[in-house]
């Protein structure tokens, strides 16, 4: 982060300092949540969660070379004191935001927001320092942290935004204000929290709300292929920039297609050029993704051809979402395990298909969770959608939304031996280790709480 003292610090987070000899004292390294993440010169941020105080760890912080602790109460050891901690962590935040001379690009979505950062990242890196949001932690606590890890060589700011409800959008954006706002589709994601479409839309629009007017430099970028998305135009002072598949958005693909391996290849349109893309990354969802990201590019100045290249290098930055490894013995597994709701299940069975083509395809399958009154369609859906596109087996794993999955199958087609219900990651893993043979192709996804990444993990080992 940018050096700031202690002195400083206390008055913007309106906390009291204890034990801090000299104030004066600079925060020069990275603040973190994580005692095992303290480097020289750290802040360390203390939260009290169910299992783990974070003020049990002020001494060995300080030992560890943390310049103080941001906390609850004093801890014997320098520190900030605030009666809410999460709230002074985006007060500070808020401050350093300001000061930096970066471009805050945010990002929201119902699926996708990780890839799509992660491609923006690589891309927008190629031009000038850039730091981003790490994995997934979109949250009131990972976007602070991430905001306040940029230093004064940062020139763009990534930031993943996370909804759960109407207001949290809103709330991250009062924290770390972005010029950029990119809104990727409003999906099924959390729609039982949420309540419905209608609310996540509202929800995911408040991005775009809070970017400052078209001449003060806004920008929203909006898929033009979900209607959802493209109604949220209407709710902006920005200037609006359209990606899709549509012959009217502004950045676009032509000739989508896959590759025989099963990559997305398309010719990239900008309102600046257009260059061909060959993409690393698996599944035809991750056009969209490209195409925002060169949204985002092309609003800060990069060329077709530039964007072009960096989507083409571009490789996954996070775990578990379309990895494919190639065992030695010539089974392929495709571990998509980080999370699952309907949309990103249909893609992730079309590039399963398309990555297996001519070969046998098992799609190893558990619970989207948060689905809410739409559970049981959805799992209909997507067991109906492996019979569908062909897959060879369907093993639904785990509780009752396995047995939807199952049944949809069942039901699509005379499918009765191809597709099996086995109750827990361990039953699917005994299976797979008798059945499969060199040349067959594993898909493995579920939603994170049924942490499926333990069967490919397995049947990595075992290759
Ligand atoms: P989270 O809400 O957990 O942070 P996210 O929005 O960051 O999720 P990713 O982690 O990028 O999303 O991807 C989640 C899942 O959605 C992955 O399985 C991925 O393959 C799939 N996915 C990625 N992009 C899209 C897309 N544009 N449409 C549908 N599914 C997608
Ligand atoms: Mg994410």
């Amino acid at each position: 982060m940018i050096a700031l003292s202690l002195a400083e610090i206390a008055e913007v987070v309106g906390g009291q300092t204890h034990d801090i000899p000299d104030p004066s004292v600079q925060v020069t390294g990275p603040v973190v949540r994580d005692s095992r993440d303290v480097e020289p010169g750290s802040l360390f941020v203390a939260f009290a969660g169910e299992r783990v105080d974070g003020h049990d760890f002020a001494q060995a912080v300080v030992e560890a070379g943390a310049v103080a602790v941001l906390g609850r109460r004093p801890v014997g050891v320098p520190a900030i004191v605030v009666d809410d901690v999460q709230a002074a962590l985006g007060a500070l935040a808020r401050h350093v935001v300001r000061r930096l001379g970066a471009t805050l690009v945010g990002l929201t979505g119902s699926a996708g927001k990780t890839s799509t950062k992660d491609l923006i990242a690589q891309v927008l890196r190629r031009k000038a320092p850039t730091v981003f949001t790490p994995g997934s932690l979109n949250n009131e606590i990972g976007l602070p942290l991430t905001a306040l890890s940029a230093t004064d060589e940062t020139r763009f700011l990534v930031l993943e935004m996370g909804a759960r409800g109407i207001g949290h959008i809103r709330y991250l954006t009062e924290l770390t204000p972005p010029k950029i706002g990119l809104v990727l589709n409003v999906g099924s994601a959390h729609i039982g929290e949420f309540g419905g479409r209608e609310q996540i839309a509202q929800a995911k629009g408040e991005l775009v709300e809070a970017l400052p007017s078209a001449q003060d430099g806004g920008a929203a970028i909006l898929n033009a292929d979900d209607p959802y998305v493209r109604a949220m135009a209407s709710r902006t002072k920005a200037k609006v920039l359209f990606f899709g598949e549509s012959d009217e958005a502004d950045v676009r693909a032509e000739n989508v297609r896959l590759t025989d391996s099963g990559q997305p290849s398309f010719r990239l349109h900008t309102p600046s050029g257009a260059s061909d893309v060959t993409m690393r990354l698996y599944g035809e969802h991750h056009v969209s993704n490209a195409l925002a990201a060169a949204a985002v590019a092309h609003e800060l100045g990069m060329s077709a051809d530039e964007i072009a290249l960096a989507l083409s290098e571009a490789g996954s930055l996070s775990r578990w979402r379309m990895e494919v490894t190639e065992r030695p013995d010539g089974v392929t597994i495709v571990n998509d395990a980080y999370n699952a709701n309907p949309e990103s299940m249909r893609a992730a069975l079309r590039a399963l298909v398309a990555i297996g083509k001519g070969r046998r395809t098992w799609a190893v399958l558990g619970k989207m969770a948060e689905l809410g009154d739409e559970a049981l369609a959805e799992h209909d859906a997507v067991g109906r959608l492996a019979v569908r596109l062909n897959v060879s087996k369907l093993v639904a794993v785990g509780g009752r939304e396995a047995a939807w999955l199952q049944l949809g199958a069942y039901n699509e087609g005379s499918w009765g031996e191809e597709s099996v219900h086995v109750s827990d990651a361990q039953a699917a893993v005994d299976l797979l280790r008798s059945e499969l043979r060199p040349g067959d192709v594993v898909l493995v996804k579920a939603s994170r709480s049924v942490g499926l990444e333990k069967v490919a993990q397995a049947l990595l080992e075992t290759g």
